[in-house]
């Protein structure tokens, strides 16, 4: 029923999956507002990919192709707008998908776990069935991980993260990759690499670029990673806000 001459067409059809993916008990209350958080940063970067976050996508795919054992978790916000690009980049490089909840429920488990199922997601960590562990110095639901997942993983992403378990995992040796459309919040300057980016744009782009690097000497990808740095990354970002308001 949207009006595609609507000047903010995108942003309600993107509103609009949220809504019914909390209908659909897939998202918690909670996660409408961080939507609106996202979309409030969204608007001050422009809704576009800027050449900074593309460069930072081009980054995220150097380490998907590089890491050895990469997991990708997923919560009710990530679910509700991109699984199905979700889906394509675990079947893509082989990569889990571990089902990570802040207000972990046994029913938005299963209602997530359904999405992926009916994706044809084979490999689904995180699930009631799982062996879990807790990660260090975090309490409360939010603190399991699979440990054929989170525990055992290189590189994990994160995408839409709650600052408190982006901090912990962090602290953890492993390579966090994130996708925060606010560059200032604690997930964005705790983690490897952040893609400054509306997970909407930048999922399917992450897909093009690791298609664009796949046959590419690991060394080289590697060189790419090594000249690359998240503080840099992270005020270019904020001057990219700044300048379009100059
Ligand atoms: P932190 O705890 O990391 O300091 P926060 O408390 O704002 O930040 P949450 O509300 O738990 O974090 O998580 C929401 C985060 O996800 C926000 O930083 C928000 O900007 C971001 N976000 C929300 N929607 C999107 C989206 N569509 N694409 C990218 N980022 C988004």
């Amino acid at each position: 029923m949207l009006n595609k001459d609507h000047p903010r067409y995108q942003s309600l059809v993107y509103r609009d999956k949220i809504v019914k993916a909390h209908q659909q008990g897939i998202l918690a209350d909670s996660g409408m507002i961080a939507h609106g958080r996202g979309e409030t940063f969204d608007y001050l970067i422009g809704e576009k990919t800027t050449p900074n976050s593309q460069n930072t996508i081009d980054i995220a795919a150097c380490y998907f192709l590089t890491s050895k054992k990469p997991v990708l978790s997923v919560n009710g916000n990530t679910t509700a707008l991109v699984s199905e690009d979700v889906a394509e980049l675990s079947k893509l490089l082989d990569i889990p998908i571990e089902i990570n909840l802040y207000y972990r429920t046994p029913e938005r488990i299963r209602n997530i776990e359904k999405v992926y199922t009916d994706l044809g997601v084979k490999e689904l960590l995180g699930t009631d069935e799982d062996d879990f562990i807790d990660t260090p110095d975090l309490n409360g639901p939010r603190s399991p991980v699979s440990i054929e997942g989170i525990k055992k993983a290189d590189l994990v992403f994160i995408p839409l993260e709650d600052g408190d378990r982006a901090e912990k995992l962090s602290a953890l040796d492993k390579d966090i990759l994130n996708i925060d459309l606010n560059p200032l919040s604690r997930t964005a300057q705790t983690s490897t690499v952040t893609i400054v980016d509306n997970i909407v744009r930048a999922m399917p782009a992450i897909i093009t670029s690791i298609n664009k690097y796949i046959d590419y000497d690991k060394k080289d990808l590697q060189e790419k990673i090594d000249n690359f740095d998240n503080k840099t990354n992270l005020n270019n970002a904020i001057q990219d806000i700044i300048k379009r308001f100059e």
